[in-house]
C-alpha cells in the first residue's frame, strides 16, 4: 500500500497489524509481503496476494526514507521558528513542498507514530521469521540504531516456523531487538486445526510457544471463539485451553470467528457443514475454555468482534489491550460470562435476540 509515490520519502506499508499496535500508533515497516502459508480456510487477509521476501537493502531504504522525512520536517520546523517541533504548521508547510505526501498512507502513519512518542514498531506482514536469521538480525539492528526512541518491536509469527527455528536463532533475533510475537493459535484441537488447514498441530503450537518464551520474547496467542461451530465447540474450547496451559503465554487474545465471504469456511457454512454458534452458545463455549484455563497470562478481548453485551446493553468485557490478569481475575471473568449468558437468555425470551457476528 503506497498511495502516491512520495519521491525520496517513498516506503511500503502493508495492510494489517494487530489492534494493540494500532492503539499504540506503531511505526509499520514491511519486512515481507503477505503470508507464506496462506491456506487457513477462515482467513481473508492475504487471500489473493502472493508471498514475497524483501531484501535487506529494500527494508533499509524504507527505514532511511522515514528517517529522512522526520529529519526534513525537523529542519523545516527550525526554519519556521518552531524549535524542531513537528506541529500543524510544519506539516502543512511540508505538504506544500511535497504535495504527494498528502495522499501518502505512510505519511499519516509516521505522524501518528511521532505524536505517540515514537515508541513502538510493528514488522509487517504475515510471518517475519521466514526471513533468514542473519538478514532479520541485520535489519533489526539497523532499525534500532536509526530510531533510538523505540522501546518495543513486534511482529506476526507462525508456530510452525517457531517450532522449526533453532533456539540460538530465536535468541539472536530477540537480542537484536524484536520484543514481542503475535501468534495465531486459533484452536488447540488437532482435528479442528486440520479442518481449518492451519498447517500446525497442537504439539507444534506448544513447541513453538515454549521456544519463543525460552528465547525471551513476549508472546501473544490469538484464539477464535466459535471457530468449530456447533459441530466442534466442546473439543475446541477444552483443547485450546489445554494447549494454552502448556504454553502459558503473556497474552491470550480472543478473536471471535466470523465467516468472511470468499473464504472456504464461508462456503462450508453456506453448504450446511458448519453451523454457527449463537452469541449465547459462544459464551458457553467461552465459559468452558476459561474454566479449563490454568495460566498466569493476561486474557484479552481487545477486538471489536468481542461484542457480547451485558444486561444493560453495554460491552461485557473490557477491550483493553492488557485485559484481565489470570489467575487473579479468572473468577471475575467467569462471573461476567455468566452475566452475559443470563442477558442473552433474557433477550431470547423477550424475542429481542440480537445476532452478534
Ligand atoms: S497463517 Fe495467518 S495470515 Fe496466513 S493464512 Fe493463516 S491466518 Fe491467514
Amino acid at each position: 500500500m503506497r498511495g502516491e509515490p512520495a519521491g525520496k520519502y517513498d516506503f511500503e506499508v502493508g495492510m494489517y497489524r494487530p489492534p494493540s499496535e494500532g492503539g499504540s500508533h506503531s511505526l509499520l515497516l514491511r519486512f515481507t509481503r503477505n503470508c507464506p502459508w496462506n491456506k487457513c480456510t477462515f482467513c481473508a487477509m492475504y487471500k489473493h496476494e502472493k508471498f514475497s521476501m524483501r531484501s535487506v537493502a529494500e527494508i533499509k531504504t524504507d527505514i532511511d526514507a522515514i528517517a529522512a522525512l522526520i529529519q526534513d520536517m525537523q529542519s523545516l520546523s527550525w526554519k519556521l521558528g518552531h524549535a524542531g517541533q513537528i506541529d500543524r504548521d510544519v506539516i502543512v508547510a511540508m505538504i506544500e513542498q511535497v504535495p504527494e505526501l498528502n495522499t501518502s498512507h505512510g505519511f499519516g502513519m509516521v505522524l501518528n507514530w511521532l505524536s505517540s512518542g515514537g515508541k513502538t514498531a510493528f514488522l509487517q506482514d504475515g510471518n517475519s521469521l521466514m526471513m533468514a536469521t542473519d538478514k532479520l538480525v541485520e535489519v533489526l539492528t539497523y532499525l534500532r540504531s536509526t530510531f533510538s526512541s523505540l522501546e518495543r518491536c513486534t511482529t506476526y509469527a507462525r508456530s510452525k516456523t517457531l517450532s522449526r527455528k533453532p533456539r540460538a536463532d530465536l535468541t539472536a533475533i530477540r537480542e537484536a531487538g524484536l520484543d514481542r510475537l503475535h501468534v495465531g493459535l486459533e484452536t488447540g484441537d488437532d482435528a479442528l486445526l486440520k479442518k481449518i488447514k492451519k498447517g500446525v498441530t497442537g504439539k507444534e503450537h506448544i513447541e513453538g510457544g515454549k521456544k519463543a518464551l525460552a528465547a525471551g520474547f513476549q508472546l501473544s496467542e490469538y484464539w477464535m471463539p466459535g471457530l468449530g461451530g456447533r459441530e466442534d465447540w466442546e473439543n475446541h474450547a477444552r483443547n485450546t485451553a489445554l494447549v494454552l496451559n502448556q504454553i502459558n503465554p503473556h497474552y491470550i487474545r480472543s478473536r471471535p470467528f466470523f465467516p468472511y465471504p470468499g473464504t472456504p469456511i464461508h462456503d462450508a457454512h453456506q453448504q450446511g457443514t458448519l453451523t454457527l454458534l449463537s452469541p449465547g452458545e459462544t459464551l458457553k463455549e467461552l465459559r468452558l475454555m476459561i474454566e479449563t484455563l490454568d495460566v498466569s497470562s493476561k486474557v484479552c478481548f481487545d477486538h471489536a468482534g468481542n461484542c457480547w453485551v451485558n444486561r444493560n446493553g453495554g460491552l461485557l468485557f473490557t477491550q483493553s489491550y492488557e485485559g484481565y490478569q489470570f489467575p487473579e481475575e479468572k473468577p471475575r471473568v467467569l462471573d461476567l460470562i455468566d452475566a452475559g449468558i443470563k442477558a442473552q437468555e433474557g433477550r431470547t425470551q423477550k424475542g429481542r435476540f440480537r445476532v452478534v457476528p
